[in-house]
């Protein structure tokens, strides 16, 4: 039965795929260049931000308390800096705190625990967060890239292509912000005081490693104690890749023991070409390899995202040849999260039906590997997985 069942194979429907002088699909890795957006405190290290006051004509540890400001009450208005001279005030804080994302828009699912943010940056790119509330913690998705170069023909951001770069502040504003409008009470009842992002994933727009030293400095500042940065936890901020293999060699070495998540899809090579066209660069089994070289490093479990598509990747031979493949690494080194596809607009794809979730699941499991079925919160605001895509409509 499971064998009569078709195999739909992954070709663009409703858009077209850019393809590259060889006919394969084209993957961009470098930033086009454009201007680049001002810089910010977040931009800089802690003794940049000191060196910066002693280069304005002021005492260093004006820093600090822009900082606090910044980082601990989320706030870039100079009425509220009060233990800062209001001689020079407005243009200190114009300078070091220019405003980076405007909002565009934002949508909040009814129940009012899933906000969708469509930022606009200085250079009018767009790009999208997504803050969810869950029991116990608060989880934000941030976008890298406004836009994506690595052209994975089911994702909504990467049909557009890549626009840029984003900067480090850019992406640590994105978790300012959240912070600012959670504080605001604007994600329903708190449960505590003091709320704020305990969790980031970087499952927004863009490809995280291929905009490396920013995600890093943006990553440094997350987790830099209070007022330096964030003082979140490594363990609570999740990297999530296609699989360029050098640059998870390089993140294994930063001894910052992030998550790391590989978006797999596939467990076969001839699958995985058309599905996520950087396997032709990496394949399934070197990419594998730097997952699990990443766990030897870290000691992190690794997390396999894994988008079941109808008659496409949720047959029952891949989740068997997905367990091998994993099991073969060793064991208790990794988990699956397979979730249901986001159908970008368009689509002909659709999400597996529930009782092949169901066997998929029920398979790896039985081969020993721990697996648990993501939720697609946020789809009645285009904000699940896969839908963030720069239309401004
Ligand atoms: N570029 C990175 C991070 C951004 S995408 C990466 O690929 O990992 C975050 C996750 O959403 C990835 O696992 C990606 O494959 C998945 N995704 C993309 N489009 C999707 C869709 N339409 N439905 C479900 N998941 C999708």
């Amino acid at each position: 039965m499971e064998n009569s069942r078709p195999q739909v194979r992954p070709t663009a429907e409703g858009w077209t795929q850019k393809l590259g002088p060889d006919g394969r699909p084209s993957l961009q890795f470098a930033s086009p260049k454009r201007g680049k957006p001002p810089v910010h405190l977040a931009d800089l290290t802690v003794e940049q931000r000191r060196e910066r006051m002693t280069e304005l004509g002021l005492p260093a540890f004006r820093a600090a308390q822009l900082s606090t400001h910044y980082f601990t009450h989320y706030t870039a208005d100079p009425a509220q800096m009060t233990d800062l001279p209001a001689a020079g005030r407005e243009e200190l804080v114009a300078g070091m705190l220019p405003p980076l994302l405007t909002e565009v828009r934002r949508l909040a699912t009814d129940k009012g625990d899933t906000i969708k943010f469509l930022w606009k940056l200085h250079d009018g790119a767009l790009v999208e967060s997504v803050l969810m509330r869950y029991p116990g913690r608060i989880t934000l998705c941030v976008s890298s890239q406004a836009g994506c170069g690595m052209n994975c023909p089911f994702c909504a951001t990467g049909q557009a292509g890549l626009t840029r770069n984003m900067s480090t502040a850019e992406i640590v504003d994105q978790v300012v912000r959240a912070n600012r409008a959670i504080a605001e009470g604007e994600l329903g009842a708190p449960e505590h005081d003091n709320e704020r992002v305990t969790n980031i994933v970087f499952m927004g727009m863009g490809e995280p490693l291929a905009n490396y030293a920013r995600v890093m400095d943006a990553v440094r500042t997350m987790v830099a104690p209070q007022p330096d940065g964030l003082g979140m936890s490594a363990r609570h901020i999740t990297v999530s890749t296609v699989g360029l293999v050098p640059a998870i060699q390089k993140l294994a070495n930063e001894k910052i023991p992030v998550t790391f998540a590989l978006s797999l899809h596939a467990p076969d090579d001839e699958l995985r070409d058309e599905l996520i066209p950087v396997n032709s660069r990496w394949k399934v089994d070197e990419a594998l390899d730097a997952a699990r070289a990443y766990f030897e490093a870290t000691g992190r479990r690794v997390s396999i995202e894994y988008a079941l598509i109808k008659d496409m990747n949720d047959h029952a031979w891949r989740a068997d040849l997905l367990a091998a493949k994993l099991n073969e690494r060793g064991r208790g080194w990794v988990h699956v999260n397979p979730i249901p596809l986001n159908p970008t607009p368009g689509s002909i794809w659709t999400s597996s039906e529930p009782a092949v979730m169901r066997e998929f699941v029920r398979r790896l499991e039985e081969a020993g590997i721990p697996t648990t079925l993501r939720d697609t919160r946020g789809k009645e605001i285009d904000g699940a997985c896969g839908q963030l895509a720069a239309a401004d409509a």
